[in-house]
This record gives C-alpha cells, sequence and structure tokens, in this order.
C-alpha cells in the first residue's frame, strides 16, 4: 500500500522535472531515467535506439555494460567470418553508442564485479540482455573423454573470430577426410561452410589467421549434418542453405528416399519462408542426379537419427547413432513432430565430431528469477518476476533462436513497453540518483578492474583494422584479453 503510494506520487513528480527540463532546454544533468543495458549485442544496442527515439521528451541517460573488453557481442564473436553484410551492423552500433546520453562500459562482468541488486544504487532501469552463452550437452558416452569432439560454441569461437578462450583450441583437421556435425540449425551450417570452404575465399575475411593455418593443413573431404527429426522440421534458414549449395568444388549428396513423402499438397500449406526452403531442399535433391561428376568436397544430410555414444580409443572413430521416426499426433504440426526412437542402431565414421544443438542462458546472479530449464529469466513480456524496474531483451528473454532482424523487431515492443512503464508510473526505484554510470565506474576501480569507454574501443578497433588490412582482410582480431587491455590503455 505504501509502495503504491509513493509511486503514484513520486514518479510523475520524477517524470514532470525531466520534462521541465527538457523544454527548457536544459542538458540533463539534474535528473534523467537512467537506464543500464547489461550486454553490448544486437537486442543491447537495437533496444538502446529504440529507447532513445521513444524517450525524446524524457531526459535518459543510457549506459550499456559489457563483460568484454570489446562491444557487439555475437556479432564478433558468432557471424562467421563469410557473412560480412551482418557484420556491417556494427556501424549503426557505433552510431549509437556514440549518441551524447549513451555511454558504453567494457570489462564489467555483472554477476561478477558488480552483483545485480547493485546495479540500483545507479540506475532506475535495469536491462539484461546478455545472450545465451552455454552450449546444450548430448550426455552421452565419449562426448568428454574424446578429442576432435567440440561444441559448435568452441569451434566457432575458434575459427570466427577468436574468442579469447577457444584461441588454443586447435581441432585436428589434418587426420581425417570426415566430419559429422550433430544439428540442423544456421550453426550446424556455418561450421559446414567452414570446412569445406576454399582456404582463398577464407583468407580474405576476417578469420583469424591461427585459425586459417588450421584449416589450410585440413583434409575433410565428407561433412554430414544429422538431425534427430526430418527435412519439414530443419531449423536452418534458406539464405545459409543456399549459401551452402553455391560453393565452389563442393556438391551436395542428399538422399532422394528421405523427401518421398513430401507432397505439393504439403508444401502449399506452409509458411511462406519454410515453403520456399522446403522447395530449395527438394531442388537441391535434384540437381545432385543431375550432376554425376566427381566433387572435391560433399556435403550429405542425414535425418531421423539421434546420436547414442561417440567411439574411439582417445579420438573420436565413429558415432552410434538411433534411428528414430515421427510419432503421429494430430495435436503437431508438420514443423513441430515429435519424435520416439526405434531399435536401429547405425555407426558413421568420423575423424571430427561438432554438436550443434543450441545455445542457453546462464543464471549470472542467484538474485534473477530464472527458468534453468529453458536457460531463460522468467519473465512476463520482458518484465523479469518480481523485480519491477528489471526488464530483459534478446536470447536471454526469449531463448536461444533467431536471427538478428527479430532482435531488431522485438526491441521496439521491449522499449515501448519500458516507456510505457515509466510514463504510468510502474517503476519502484525511485531515488533521484546523481551519479549513475560515474558513480558506477568509481565502484568498478574500487574493485581494481579497469572500465573500457568506447573511446578506448576505438583504439583497439582501429589496431585490429590495419592489421587486418595490411593481410588483405578486414580485420584481425587480437585474441589475449591482456593485450586487449594493453591496446585499449588510455
Ligand atoms: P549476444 O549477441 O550474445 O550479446 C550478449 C552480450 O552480453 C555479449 O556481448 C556478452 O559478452 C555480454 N554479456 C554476457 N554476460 C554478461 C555479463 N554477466 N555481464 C556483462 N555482459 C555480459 N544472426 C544473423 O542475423 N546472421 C548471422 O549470420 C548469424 N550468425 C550466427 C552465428 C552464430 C554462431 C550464432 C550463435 C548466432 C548467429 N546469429 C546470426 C544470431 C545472432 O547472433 C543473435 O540473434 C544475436 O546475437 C542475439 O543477440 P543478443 O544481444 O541477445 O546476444
Amino acid at each position: 500500500m505504501f509502495t503504491h503510494v509513493i509511486r503514484r506520487t513520486f514518479i510523475p513528480c520524477l517524470i514532470q522535472r525531466s520534462l521541465s527540463i527538457a523544454t527548457t532546454n536544459s542538458t540533463l544533468s539534474s535528473s534523467p531515467i537512467r537506464i543500464c543495458i547489461v550486454g553490448s549485442g544486437p537486442a543491447g544496442f537495437y533496444l538502446t535506439q529504440n529507447l532513445l527515439k521513444l524517450s525524446q521528451t524524457i531526459p535518459t541517460t543510457i549506459d550499456i555494460i559489457e563483460k568484454a573488453p570489446v562491444p557487439f557481442g555475437l556479432v564478433r564473436y558468432g557471424v562467421a567470418p563469410d557473412h560480412p553484410e551482418v557484420k556491417n551492423v556494427m556501424h549503426t552500433f557505433t552510431k549509437i553508442a556514440e549518441h551524447e546520453n549513451v555511454r558504453f562500459i567494457g570489462n564489467v562482468h555483472i554477476g561478477k564485479t558488480i552483483g545485480l541488486k547493485e546495479l540500483q544504487d545507479f540506475y532506475h532501469v535495469v536491462v539484461l540482455a546478455y545472450g545465451s552463452s552455454v552450449e546444450r550437452s548430448l550426455n552421452i558416452p565419449g562426448e568428454k573423454t574424446l578429442a576432435n569432439v567440440f561444441s559448435a560454441k568452441d569451434f566457432v569461437g575458434w575459427y570466427n573470430v577468436g574468442v579469447p578462450e577457444n584461441a588454443e583450441l586447435r581441432p585436428q583437421l589434418d587426420r581425417t577426410d570426415r566430419a559429422v556435425i550433430v544439428g540442423m540449425g544456421n550453426v550446424a551450417l556455418d561450421c559446414a561452410r567452414i570446412l569445406l570452404s576454399s582456404i582463398d575465399d577464407l583468407a580474405k575475411t576476417d578469420i583469424t589467421d591461427q585459425a586459417l593455418d588450421i584449416l589450410r593443413q585440413s583434409r575433410i573431404r565428407h561433412v554430414t549434418l544429422v538431425g534427430r527429426r526430418g527435412p519439414m522440421q530443419v531449423s536452418f534458414t534458406i539464405k545459409e542453405l543456399r549459401e551452402l549449395t553455391k560453393l565452389t568444388g563442393v556438391q551436395s549428396r542428399l538422399n532422394q528416399e528421405d523427401f518421398n513423402r513430401i507432397d505439393q499438397n504439403m508444401i502449399d500449406k506452409l509458411e511462406r519462408p519454410r515453403k520456399r526452403l522446403t522447395e530449395l531442399l527438394l531442388k537441391t535433391v535434384q540437381a545432385k542426379h543431375s550432376n554425376e561428376k566427381v566433387a572435391e568436397r560433399c556435403w550429405y544430410l542425414k535425418f531421423w537419427r539421434r546420436p547414442k555414444q561417440f567411439n574411439g580409443k582417445t579420438t573420436v572413430e565413429s558415432i552410434d547413432f538411433e534411428h528414430t521416426q515421427p510419432v503421429a499426433n494430430r495435436s503437431f504440426s508438420e514443423e513441430n513432430l515429435p519424435v520416439q526412437q526405434n531399435q536401429t542402431i547405425e555407426t558413421i565414421p568420423c575423424g571430427l565430431v561438432i554438436k550443434s544443438i543450441g545455445y542457453q542462458g546462464i543464471q549470472i546472479d542467484p538474485w534473477l528469477p530464472f527458468d534453468h530449464e529453458r536457460g531463460i529469466i522468467l519473465n512476463r513480456q520482458n518484465r523479469i518476476d518480481d523485480r519491477p524496474g528489471f526488464y530483459c531483451a534478446g536470447w536471454i528473454g526469449r531463448g536461444a533462436r533467431g536471427v538478428i532482424a527479430e532482435t531488431t523487431t522485438e526491441s521496439h515492443t521491449i522499449a515501448k513497453r519500458i516507456i510505457d512503464d515509466i510514463e504510468h508510473g510502474r517503476l519502484i526505484n525511485l531515488r533521484d540518483i546523481k551519479s549513475g554510470g560515474d558513480g558506477l565506474v568509481s565502484l568498478v576501480k574500487s574493485r581494481q578492474v579497469r572500465c573500457i569507454s568506447y573511446e578506448d574501443w576505438k583504439k583497439l578497433d582501429a589496431h585490429e583494422t590495419n592489421l587486418g588490412l595490411s593481410k588483405g582482410k578486414p580485420r584481425e582480431k587480437i585474441l589475449n584479453i591482456q593485450k586487449m587491455l594493453e591496446l585499449t590503455a588510455p
């Protein structure tokens, strides 16, 4: 009751004061609404952009806090090096970061350097947009013990942009000509493309020199992607499939029998993206029959199989798969068919395994309501359960799926919800916070951690870009955190 009364009286007061500040055209020094966004990936940046647009009559400051010394999340550490057009969003993000009311504070690990609750001393609104950083496990024999079995997250971290902790992964690509990728999503296709692409093409991207050297020695010629469901349930998208079908010197080897069940009537009932994807898959099956030439390298899709165990003495030599089949159930659409295993076991030989079965988020602070099963923050319409003033955005709020464009659309809705809550007095952290980001930076400093500003990052950015240019690449990434800190030093 008491809180309710305070809420009704104080917040309009705060807003009114802010509004009057805005109309008298003065700076935001006295009482802006202080917002903090944890995570500098697409969700964090697009949300900032939308908050700036929607809060024009409410003086607002937005601090983006990032645990890495560098910004951009998976755009830097996930998106494949041969997708430079996707990485171009970094230019948009730079404009956002350089807005006068926005501040980037890197190298601050929320949940370690600073607790979540402590953020309330500096901010009225906290949005958690810290992504999904852990890969799911299969929990089957050989997964953790055999060499050359990797999670896609680690493999991507190694080849792609050198996530510092994966820089030393060193997959042995010269000891086998067969790789199996477990999973049929876009990340699985990214890994297949990197394994099958020509070195000359990869050398023009921002792939690390270290990864390029190992890929140069690669003997991999056959890449098989295995999924536990069928061709109508794959989770990759048409762009990634098309890229794989167009690789020079690489042939697709899809099995016609896997597609016999799909007729025109089924295709016509699908939503447009799935319809176009299925049509391309069918076209790809047929293309195989009209091109009998021996290919340098090949990729295969094997459906209705679930891994049961990895075999080998010290390094993986094969995988046992159990066959699966759809469970007939009218309450599920074709795309969401559940499966059950049957008794058939098949052993597929391979010397490299990449498990690409999805990412999930982690609870960064025990105070945060969390769904450990789904790996997301407990929330209703992005408002975190029982934590007024706390919101979530991006993969950590809705689960690790979807491309950047989905995050863009979602962030507009979330920004509207936050502004609506501010305008309707639904915040309860009502203190007149004077220090905001400055206070946070002082606290971080007192804990012997150096914050990285956007200006600091730009020094590292220039260094990486220049290093890349000298090698004919858009960028050569620095892998070592200590080196990153040195290069961003004031
Ligand atoms: P992230 O991008 O993961 O950003 C989260 C940020 O939070 C990170 O910077 C992280 O360091 C930071 N953080 C984490 N914990 C903390 C903490 N405790 N304190 C402070 N900061 C923290 N989409 C496309 O459109 N095209 C593609 O080609 C494409 N390729 C992809 C390839 C891979 C391998 C993956 C995994 C995804 C790809 N995606 C692609 C999807 C896209 O990357 C996601 O949709 C998007 O990055 C999700 O944004 P996010 O901000 O929620 O998470």
